[in-house]
């Protein structure tokens, strides 16, 4: 363990801790932009510049480690006017697109700008502008806005193993990219997504759906079984965007379905009652064999809905009973099957495999997220 002193508060911390660790068990916040607790050391934003006695120049506090009998200081006149003039340099190289940027009101750039009340700008020079669209189906990506904090490229690395993006380039010209500058074609977990600190990635799908006071609910991911922990984002009874919360089971990760597939929860397809097949011959068709003049061949074609009549819970479930006893007794239990679902809990895959054993009898019994 090791002594030190941050803002004439004594504490004790392991020796492996960085002053902004420090920092932070003593409810200190020391301003940044590329500090991610769960990442690698990346020091690259500089506004977390700290006094520490005894040394002539700042230190960044995300990339110092701790020594005993430290005295720290983390907010001067001198420092804040430092960080001031380095968020004033990012500014001078950002779209002044607040008023339509997907990620105003939660803005870790903005807040900056605010906070150090940076409205006219000292300085002037070349610009980044970049004119490509991505084209993938799920990330905005609007480099100009990126402040090279390196948070995506490192989760894309560190923790969603992908390094499906890197830096390229180099000095002003420096940019995430994903390889040869195509357009982003990765696993689309949306990580990069979730840390970027600035509007430089968005969802696609956010697009003009409404950004600040949205209405969030906690629930848990319908589409597997991993129950990771989702923050549904609703604004006029519609979910506008996903997000995922620390100290979860997923600690705050998601995969592609969980970030984005949560469109069909609005979807006019949905089926809200249950269905059945009125006429189960009619997903055979004659296929149009008009250019070799031969006869008409069967083929097989999905059923369309309206080989479906829309019936009560009761009338379905009766019908589902009838029929497999109808089979059973007819062809004997293994010409039945039962083929569950990742969407339900462990408690409904159990009894449903009950059911199929103990009360059809067949071991024919399977899950759709075994390939
Ligand atoms: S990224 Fe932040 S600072 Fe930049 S335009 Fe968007 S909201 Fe404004
Ligand atoms: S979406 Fe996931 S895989 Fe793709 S670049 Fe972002 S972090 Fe990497
Ligand atoms: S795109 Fe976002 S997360 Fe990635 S380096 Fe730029 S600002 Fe940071």
């Amino acid at each position: 363990m090791v002594s030190l002193n941050i803002d004439g508060k004594q504490l004790s911390v392991d020796k492996s801790c960085t002053i902004m660790d420090a920092a932070s068990k003593l409810g200190i916040t020391v301003p940044n932009l590329c500090h991610n607790p769960d990442l690698s050391t990346f020091g690259g934003c500089r506004l977390c510049l700290v006094e520490v006695e005894g040394n002539p120049r700042p230190l960044a506090a995300c990339a110092t480690l701790v020594q005993e009998g430290m005295q720290v200081k983390s907010s001067t006149p001198y420092l804040e006017r430092l960080r001031s003039t380095n968020v004033e340099l990012l500014l001078s190289d950002h779209p002044n697109d607040c008023m339509l940027c997907e990620r105003a009101g939660n803005c870790k750039l903005q807040e900056l700008a605010y906070y150090y009340g940076i409205r006219e700008n000292r300085f002037e020079g070349t610009r980044r502008t970049y004119d490509k669209q991505d084209n993938n189906p799920f990330v905005s990506r609007e480099m100009e806005k990126c402040v090279m904090c390196g948070q995506c490229v490192r989760i894309c690395e560190e923790i969603q193993g992908a390094r499906a993006i890197d830096f390229s380039y180099k000095g002003l010209w420096t940019k995430v990219t994903p390889p040869f500058e195509k357009d982003l074609d990765c696993e689309f977990c949306g990580q990069c997504v979730g840390v970027c600190p600035t509007g430089a990635l968005t969802g696609k799908m956010w697009s003009n759906k409404g950004r600040q006071k949205f209405r969030e609910v906690d629930t848990v991911c319908s589409y597997c079984g991993c129950g990771c922990n989702l923050t549904l984002a609703v604004k006029k009874n519609q979910i506008v965007r996903v997000y995922s919360r620390k100290n979860t089971i997923n600690e705050g990760m998601l995969c592609a379905k969980g970030r984005f597939a949560y469109e069909f929860v609005h979807s006019p397809d949905r089926l809200s009652r249950p269905l059945i097949r009125v006429n189960p011959k009619s997903n055979w068709v004659l296929e149009d064999t008009h250019d070799s003049g031969g006869p008409g061949k069967q083929v097989q074609r999905s059923p369309a809905l309206q080989d479906f009549k829309e019936v009560s819970w009761d009338e379905a479930l009766e019908y589902i009973a009838f029929k497999i006893r109808e089979i059973k007794e007819s062809s004997g239990p293994d010409a039945i099957g039962g083929l569950s679902s990742a969407r339900c809990t462990n408690e409904e895959n159990y009894l449903f495999q009950k059911f199929i054993r103990a009360v059809i009898g067949t071991n024919n019994i399977d899950h759709c997220a075994r390939y």
